[in-house]
């Protein structure tokens, strides 16, 4: 009888019941949403390489199919493309959800869109998360700190956002979705994990995508002048992607992990130091020129990762030198085939 006839399987949902019976307890059916953009992408290389069977949710806002090229032949991958504001049904026990534009430029292009991602997006993986009784992780951001009046920024600090400004449709969706979290861990029992991603940089982040690794590495190898805003004064700290994914996939596998989890590299820089730090990666001979700041951009950014540490075991260990030079070799070969991205 097919399992799907008992109405009791029906009411409860418990896919434990459905799930193949020749299949090892380790692998899991793994949900991405945003698995093809720059994080998602590669999270989904290395839960692939895990032996896991992998489903990525992606509607190509950002993202390319021909991030996730390498996965098209295996049985155990499959992509969907959707907008995740409207709901999907599907059997899994994990679900990473990163669906959500993440660069300045890509989140202000239809804020109000950004907005419907955050929170009906979020919503929407949450139900399934219920429904299937998946252990459920989104990746919130440090910007629901704002502009920081705490520094290095812990998990216990509230931030200081503005909530009309510009970038509010990312900042303020991001705290709804973490708010509507922890609402479905307590009305109804959900597994939630929380990371506060600081900022990341690596291969495949889209050339034009106006994040400040992205357009220097970009500028320098075309031997463009990298355009420092404001002062340069600002500072952030940045984080190679191969940490940033071993952190996720920590935090999602760690039992009994409470509350939002900094996820980056408290090596802090100012804007101007990076640029230095690009020319001597790249080319030293490149210039700098100095282009208006845009609204409400932070003023400093470092994480404080000892929660990661203690409860995850978990630290980066690329130095922004070597994370620069493996990024610049994907730059290079996709400015050489005209792939600028976005
Ligand atoms: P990205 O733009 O490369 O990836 C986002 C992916 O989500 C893309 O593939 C895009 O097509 C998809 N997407 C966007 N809206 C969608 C929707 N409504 N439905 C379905 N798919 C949708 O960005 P990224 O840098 O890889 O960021 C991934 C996640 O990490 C995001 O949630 C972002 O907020 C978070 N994050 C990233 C950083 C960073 O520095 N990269 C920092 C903080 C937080
Ligand atoms: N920035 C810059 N030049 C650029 C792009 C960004 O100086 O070409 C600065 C920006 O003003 C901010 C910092 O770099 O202070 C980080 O910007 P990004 O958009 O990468 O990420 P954010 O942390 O602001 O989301």
């Amino acid at each position: 009888v097919p399992i799907l006839d008992d109405p009791v399987e029906e009411r409860t949902h418990d896919v434990s019941k459905l799930k193949p019976p020749n299949r090892r307890a380790d692998k899991k059916r793994i949900l991405v949403t945003g698995g093809a953009g720059f994080i998602g992408s590669h999270l989904v290389d290395r839960l692939m390489d895990e032996g896991h069977m992998v489903i990525v949710v992606d509607s190509l806002f950002t993202g390319k199919k021909s991030n996730l090229e390498r996965h098209y032949n295996s049985p155990r991958f499959e992509f969907i493309r959707h907008d995740v504001i409207d709901p999907i049904s599907l059997e899994v026990d994990q679900i990473y959800h990163l669906a959500c534009p993440a660069s300045p430029i890509h989140y202000k292009y239809n804020p109000i869109h950004t907005l419907k991602t955050s929170f009906l997006g979020t919503y929407n993986m949450l139900g399934l998360a219920k429904r299937t009784h998946a252990r459920f992780l989104i990746t919130s951001t440090s910007e629901v700190y704002g502009d920081p009046l705490v520094h290095p920024q812990h998990e216990e600090y509230w931030g200081n956002v503005n909530p009309i400004g510009e970038r509010s449709c990312y900042d303020e969706g991001k705290r709804v979705a973490e708010t509507l979290c922890y609402d479905f861990k307590r009305q109804n029992g959900v597994d939630i994990r929380i990371a506060r991603i600081f900022n990341t940089y690596g291969p495949r982040m889209a050339l034009n995508d106006g994040r400040v690794v992205s357009n220097f590495v970009g500028q320098a190898l075309r031997g463009e002048q990298l355009t420092v805003q404001g002062s340069g004064n600002q500072t952030r700290s940045f984080c190679y992607v191969s940490d940033q994914v071993d952190g996720l996939i920590k935090l999602m596998n760690t039992e009994d992990v409470d509350g939002p989890v900094n996820i980056g590299n408290p090596h802090e820089f100012t804007i101007r130091e990076l640029a230095d730090v690009v020319k001597k990666a790249v080319d030293p001979n490149v210039e700098i020129t100095y282009t208006p700041l845009t609204p409400d951009d932070p003023k400093q950014r470092k994480p404080d990762i000892t929660k990661a540490k203690d409860v995850l075991g978990w630290e980066p260990g690329v130095e922004l030198m070597d994370g620069l030079k493996l990024m610049t070799v994907d730059f290079k070969e996709r400015i050489r085939n005209g792939d600028e991205g976005w």
